[in-house]
């Protein structure tokens, strides 16, 4: 079977979130079971420079008006195709927002000709390639299946994956000549949304199956408070509708391996996990504790909870705890966190940016990773957590829900607690997971068995690639 995969990011070529990881994993996942998957991204230009080598395998009659064509690649094992069109993709900044960390304004036509350009390639626009099913990634490929309706091969099979429901795509119904679609496209049927207009809610009227990334969040966004508006139009796709958890690159996140960290480790040789603390503690300026290290590797956003975390920090604090934070976002979160370092010389440490080879060392060093999200669909770091023997504390919602085993007494004596989970979200909830992790961390011999616990979890893809392997082959089938 051969698929095509289309994302705007895709690790490790661009990365702002779990987006790519999952965009970069799947296609060495979903081989395994006989699926071929290419990849089709942008060719930004931080993507084109790290690629060695690229082709030129379709030159476009314009694309919206510009020069553009269609690279292919190879990148640590990826079938890359690329939308090679600089006056939309040649540009500073990062892949959604400009150097000054505003939407670029014009992102509704870079993601429309991504979405085009998917949709011609399922036309046969490659000379010798064509896809026989498309699977797209959030709001910025979405337009795939509804060009595809409006085009020359409408019955190609595609598969929608949201991320993240609460990136809609949304914009002014201004815009819609711009997008080379039908006037019929403008209708509540296809694009249209309550008077402007939604990427992501017009690929999920056009996807013939709509896939969410855990069976929790799948259920949660049925209803207003996670649908953000789109729970109508779920409940009336809902049998297109599922949820797949992601897994995680086992090879890349190892730490019996990882180039990036500075002792490796398993299961059977956790105490040599030890060492990664010290360059931590050096990294983000803390006295060596006594008590547990948390550490936190998130966007700083309300959707992450970062507001709760920084309340709870007085009471970490007072219990003997230490906190590494490394992230970046919204401006006052990240006051809050700058703050906390200044209250709490130490003991409380930021670094703030995007740090890859940081975020694995505080998995490899820390005693415990904080996720307190108020939605999480899936959610990664807990599962990096668990490979990683990083403890995971997590609000119980979506993914999060869906991956850890809470240490209750129970599950504790049957040996198969994983980390803490805690509900409702907010403050007083946290505050008693994190009184749990600190009696258990004062037991090592139990606080052991816990992360060997996590790190025999099987966080791989090999169940979900099946799952999506199987939908492919049924959408296939049925066309
Ligand atoms: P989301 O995609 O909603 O941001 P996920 O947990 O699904 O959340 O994925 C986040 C990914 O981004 C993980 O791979 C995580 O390690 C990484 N990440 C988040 N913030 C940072 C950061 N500041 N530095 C390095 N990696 C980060």
């Amino acid at each position: 079977m051969q698929v095509l995969s289309v994302a705007s990011e895709v690790y490790p070529l661009i990365k702002t979130g779990g987006l790519a990881d999952v965009a970069g994993a799947l296609p060495e996942a979903v081989a395994a079971h006989g699926v071929t998957m290419r990849t089709l991204m942008p060719a930004y230009p931080a993507v084109l420079a790290k690629l060695a080598e690229t082709q030129e395998v379709h030159v476009f009659d314009t694309l919206f008006g510009h020069p553009g064509r269609i690279l292919s690649a190879r990148h640590h094992g990826l079938d890359l195709l690329l939308v090679d069109c600089p006056a939309l993709f040649d540009r500073p900044g990062g892949p959604y927002l400009d150097a000054s960390g505003k939407d670029h304004p014009d992102n509704f036509r870079r993601f429309a000709a991504l979405s085009l350009a998917a949709a011609l390639i399922a036309e046969g626009c490659l000379k010798d390639w064509v896809p026989d099913l498309v699977h797209v990634h959030d709001w910025q490929a979405a337009l795939t299946p509804v060009y595809l309706r409006f085009g020359r091969r409408p019955e190609t099979p595609v598969v929608l994956t949201i991320h993240n429901i609460a990136f809609q795509g949304q914009f002014s119904a201004d815009i819609f000549q711009e997008l080379a679609l039908p006037w019929a496209a403008l209708h509540m049927d296809w694009i249209e949304y309550y008077g402007h207009l939604g990427f992501l809610k017009g690929g999920m009227r056009a996807a013939d199956a709509i896939t969410t990334v855990s069976p929790s969040y799948a259920e949660e966004i049925l209803t207003p408070e996670f649908g953000l508006g789109l729970e109508g139009l779920l409940a009336a796709r809902q049998n297109a509708l599922s949820g797949i958890v992601n897994g995680i690159d086992t090879e890349v996140w190892n730490p019996a391996t990882d180039p990036m960290i500075a002792a490796h480790y398993d299961a059977a040789r956790l105490e040599a996990r030890r060492a990664n603390r010290k360059p931590l503690l050096d990294r983000f300026k803390l006295d060596a504790p006594e008590g547990p290290l948390f550490c936190v590797i998130s966007r700083l956003t309300l959707q992450k909870g970062m507001d709760i975390l920084a309340a709870v920090i007085p009471d970490i604090i007072a219990q003997g705890g230490s906190l590494a934070v490394l992230g970046s976002g919204d401006a006052e979160l990240e006051a809050l966190f700058e703050e906390a370092a200044l209250a709490y010389p130490g003991r409380v440490g930021l670094v703030k940016g995007y740090d890859e080879p940081l975020s694995h060392q505080l998995q490899a060093g820390a005693d415990a990773i904080l996720i307190p999200s108020r939605f999480e669909p899936c959610g990664l770091t807990q599962l990096y957590g668990l490979r990683y023997g990083c403890v995971p504390i997590v609000a119980r919602t979506g993914g999060l829900a869906d991956t850890i085993i809470d240490a209750n007494e129970a599950a504790m004596l049957a040996q198969a607690a994983t980390g803490f989970l805690f509900s409702p979200v907010g403050e007083d909830a946290f505050k008693q997971a994190l009184k749990r992790a600190f009696k258990l961390f004062n037991e090592p011999r139990l606080w052991a068995r816990l992360q060997v616990q996590g790190m025999k979890t099987d966080v791989s893809w090999d169940a979900s690639a099946g799952r999506y392997a199987a939908l492919y082959s049924q959408l296939c089938a049925k066309g």
